[in-house]
């Protein structure tokens, strides 16, 4: 198995930890993200203040966004609302490569320009990885209200994350820092 395709590029407590100006001068003009636990937790209907704060900055930094969720067409429109987008695929269905073949399609940029962010390994981090994208873990905001299929999920992300050791110490390290740091669980 290629464990490479698991490996995110980099590694960020939350969002607002991302260093957007380097993934700007990185030639990334696109972000396509995850919803649940990457932008708000599942408990959540809206953006936060800080979310939005978050989004006038991109949006001035000249990114254009994107949303690309296994959650169903009427959380992600009811989210969009507030945190205006510039399209998403719901249903997505990550990591199967679909989802993101129909992203990549709908953003019309080159994939080199997108960068993915996600809190799962196994569907944000493989899916994006599968479909030739970059891609950002981020710690998931809230696991106490995670679904079962993603705590599902975290069970074999777990065993993933032993074998990224050998493909990426940086990285696996980084993931390790996060994983100790219980603050929201
Ligand atoms: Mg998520």
């Amino acid at each position: 198995m290629d464990y490479k395709k698991f490996v995110p590029n980099e590694v960020y407590r939350s969002v607002f930890d991302i260093d957007f100006k380097k993934l700007y001068e990185d030639g990334k003009r696109i972000i396509l993200t995850d919803v649940d636990n990457t932008l708000i937790s599942y408990d959540e209907v809206g953006p936060s203040e800080q979310l939005l704060m978050l989004h006038q900055e991109l949006t001035n930094m000249g990114f254009k966004i994107y949303l690309i969720s296994n959650n169903n067409i009427f959380r992600l429109e009811k989210f969009s609302e507030k945190f205006i987008n510039e399209g998403f695929i719901a249903s997505a269905r990550k990591p199967l490569k679909r989802g993101f073949k129909r992203a990549i399609k709908l953003i019309n940029r080159p994939a080199e320009e997108i960068i993915v962010i996600g809190d799962q390994i196994m569907t944000d981090v493989y899916g994006a990885k599968r479909s030739g994208l970059d891609v950002v873990l981020v710690k998931p905001i809230k696991k106490s209200t995670e679904k079962w299929y993603t705590r599902f999920n975290r069970y074999w992300e777990n065993k993933i994350v032993k074998k990224i050791k050998k493909v990426n110490i940086d990285i696996y390290n980084k993931i390790i820092n996060l994983k100790e740091g219980n603050d929201n669980d």
